[in-house]
């Protein structure tokens, strides 16, 4: 009995949506064929070796169990840049990106060297999207993990971005020298509540629990980062925080607390409160 095995064969039999099946194609002629993803039409009758094919059917027997495409592939795309990703640290998400942009306008606004500080790092997305875009910025970025840290590390080498990004082990500020001091402070910190069903569906299962839930009602990180602020920022800086869609209401009421001034919340591109900010106005 012969088998077609042509490109186009084994794309049409998967089981995986046709625009996942694609994408996973698409990382198994680069790796075998240094092929570009147009190969997936204009090379549609080819047939593959027999190592491409067990990879093509490894990934697609992975993916069809769960696991998120980024791990799969080992990358994923935030703001310009590209990051190493695998399941030691969260998958950067395209809602991260606004605290990115907030923070670039004030660096843009401050119009000098800038100072900036990520907390809880992960794979260095902020971090390192930020250095990326802003030639003058000096990052510091901090984390608790120390596989995450080892990612957070590669990134920053394969992005040739290690003499202006540097990296600390340990919980928020608890990394930093109690003088340390900052124009701007960031973090995507974990905000989902340990009752969130969400945590046990989807890609989510996938990734570390503690960059997803505090364990707890979901603030108590942020209250542990929006706490700590004003001994850690210039007078005048801001911090800019992620948060859950719903969580709006109760960090805001956080930053009051703490004694932040100017404070702001930020619509992330689905409409939801993504980001709230405040300023360490000194008094
Ligand atoms: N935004 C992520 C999600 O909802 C959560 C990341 C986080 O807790 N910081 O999947």
């Amino acid at each position: 009995m012969s088998h077609d095995l042509s490109l186009r064969s084994l794309l049409s039999s998967s089981l995986l949506p046709a625009s996942e099946a694609r994408v996973l194609m698409a990382h198994v002629l680069e790796k075998h064929y240094q092929l570009p993803r147009s190969a997936l039409l204009s090379r549609d009758e080819m047939e593959l070796s027999s190592e491409a094919i067990l990879q093509w059917q490894a990934l697609q027997s992975k993916r069809l169990t769960g696991e998120p495409i980024a791990y799969l592939l080992g990358k994923k795309g935030f703001h310009n840049i590209e990051l190493f990703v695998a399941p030691g640290v969260l998958i950067p998400r395209p809602e991260t990106e606004l605290l990115v942009d907030i923070g670039l306008q004030e660096i843009e606004r401050l119009h000098r060297p800038t100072t900036v500080l990520d907390l809880g790092t992960g794979s260095g997305a902020i971090a390192l999207a930020i250095a990326n875009a802003a030639p003058d910025a000096l990052v510091s970025a901090t984390e608790q993990s120390s596989e995450a840290l080892g990612i957070a590390k590669k990134n920053t080498q394969l992005l040739k971005l290690e003499t202006r990004v540097q990296l600390m082990q340990g919980s928020w500020y608890g990394a930093l020298s109690n003088d340390a001091r900052f124009d701007i402070i960031l973090s995507n910190p974990p905000y989902i509540s340990n009752l969130d069903p969400h945590l046990s569906q989807g890609d989510l299962r996938f990734e570390p629990i503690s960059a997803l839930t505090d364990h707890a009602s979901g603030l108590t990180c942020l209250e542990a980062i929006i706490n700590g602020a004003k001994d850690h920022l210039n007078p005048n800086g801001l911090i800019a925080v992620e948060h859950g869609f719903d969580q709006s209401d109760a960090v805001v009421d956080l930053m009051k607390s703490a004694g932040l001034s100017d404070i702001q919340t930020h619509l992330d591109l689905a409409g939801h409160h993504r980001v709230a900010s405040g300023r360490n106005s000194g008094g």
